[in-house]
């Protein structure tokens, strides 16, 4: 069991949990970027998510320039910006103006990556079980790729692009075998789980050999995403290397695959508990490295490198701001524990919920002295498990406090659902001392309006 700890103060540095441009005022206050967290509150009501755009912007910059850096030598990378774990037009938009394309993984996702303004030549679509709906809107927008993940899939991609007299750019997603990552929920790149075509049993092959001989399809790339939350560079260079392999065995049959995507995962720290992890420019040089070695043993020629980090650019850039409702101290079997419930939960961030998730949070609208508590978290919802923080040590909290959640950006607000029918928080952009709402907060207005009787 861990040691129940405070939330560590804000310290501007990319791996202290807050995002770079939080800090705490002299009155005691969080602010960020120059916005004390009361104000917030005060505009836009609680529960909010404040999202450092500065920040979020520093960390998708990073990973263009460590890619760049570590693949000029090489045939050059792309950085797409995996829009499930937090999209919307503006920040489609940031990404663009970054240097990153955007991924895609829904006709949601692809018409907010082109409603805010990302033209179909730097957005690819994922997704298992894509509608033809999709297929066409991704075809029709000039899509960079559309990522396989069946046998199935490539002819109804085929007969999409063919009707509407085009040919169709794909990759094939690729199982390697190659397991990383937090949770069991989150590996993916195991055989027995339903994303990609298996290497080991030969369905990537047969995959490959039938979109090479497939008119209207035209094979870009393959593809390996292991999971999420990885905190080591093993796996990447591990999977890249099985990618490889199975490039080297197209090229032998005639069958040329210009690129090839390593996918997302790179891991981040949610409380002060966790591992730092590896920096982009580490991540990159493994990469890099991987498919250096590679080229030089079979004299191909480099593929161009993409890569698909989501959680790693958006995560610490958000923190998500509660009021304090109520309090209730139990006795536990391993001692004394409060209960501090706030005014969202399980519907503004499942991750607990749904795969035990930790974070932390501290009071955040005032300095708040006093001895520590064992703490725990919790939400308005009608479940025992609506758990936002299983455990932090808390100092004396009060009826109306601010509280904040950090490293909530990543698969909070897209995860987020109207449980309880509560509308969905607001996301408020801070920059320089301006606050912009990127999303609106919800209302039961909304709610009632789709209720049609
Ligand atoms: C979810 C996902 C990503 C992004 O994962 P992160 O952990 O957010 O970096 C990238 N690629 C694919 C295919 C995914 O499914």
């Amino acid at each position: 069991m861990l040691e129940t700890v405070a939330a560590p103060e804000p310290n501007g540095r990319p791996d202290g949990v807050w995002s770079i441009n939080t800090a705490r005022a002299e009155s005691g206050e969080v602010t960020v970027a120059g916005v004390p967290v009361s104000l917030i509150a005060a505009q836009f009501g609680t529960p909010t998510y404040i999202l450092d755009e500065a920040d979020m912007r520093t960390r998708a910059r990073a990973w263009v320039e460590a890619m760049e850096k570590a693949f000029t030598s090489l045939a050059g990378a792309d950085v797409y910006y995996a829009g499930k774990a937090f999209l919307s037009k503006a920040v489609a938009r940031w990404m663009m103006d970054e240097g990153l394309n955007i991924d895609a993984a829904s006709e949601g996702e692809l018409r907010t990556a082109l409603a805010g303004g990302v033209p179909g030549s730097r957005i690819g679509l994922h997704g298992n079980n894509k509608s033809e709906a999709e297929i066409a809107l991704a075809i029709d927008s000039g899509i960079a790729h559309i990522v396989i993940d069946s046998i199935p899939e490539i002819a109804k991609v085929a007969c999409i692009a063919s009707e509407r007299g085009r040919s169709a750019p794909v990759y094939v997603r690729l199982t390697t075998g190659v397991h990383a990552g937090g949770h069991d929920f989150i590996q993916t790149a195991h055989e027995d789980q339903k994303f990609g075509l298996s290497v080991t049993s030969g369905a990537a092959y047969d995959a490959i050999t039938q979109i090479a001989g497939t008119p209207g399809l035209k094979l870009m790339g393959i593809h390996s995403h292991i999971g999420s939350q990885i905190l080591s560079t093993d796996g990447f260079a591990e999977a890249a290397k099985v990618v490889l392999d199975v490039r080297a065995w197209a090229a032998q049959r005639g069958i040329e695959i210009p690129e090839v995507d390593l996918g997302g995962g790179y891991g981040v720290r949610y409380t002060s508990q966790d591992a730092v992890p590896p920096a982009p420019e580490e991540f990159a040089e493994v990469l890099a490295q991987a498919v250096r070695a590679h080229c030089d043993a079979t004299g191909l020629p480099a593929p161009r490198i993409s890569i698909e980090p989501g959680r790693s650019i958006v995560a610490p850039a958000m923190m998500t701001l509660y009021t304090v409702g109520t309090m209730k101290d139990v006795a536990t079997d391993s001692g004394p524990r409060r209960y501090i419930s706030v005014d969202g939960g399980m519907s503004d961030n499942l991750r607990p919920a749904l795969y035990g998730a930790n974070y932390t949070a501290a009071v955040v609208g005032r300095e708040a002295t006093g001895a520590g508590c064992r703490s725990r978290v919790v939400g308005k919802h009608c479940e025992s498990g609506d758990i936002l923080v299983k455990d932090v040590s808390l100092p004396p909290v009060e009826i109306g406090d601010l509280l904040a959640v950090p490293v909530t950006g990543a698969y909070g607000r897209s995860m987020g659902s109207n449980y309880n029918m509560l509308p969905r928080p607001g996301v408020i952009a801070v920059r320089d001392g301006q606050c912009t709402v990127l999303l609106r907060r919800e209302t039961i207005e909304d709610q009632l309006a789709y209720d049609l009787g």
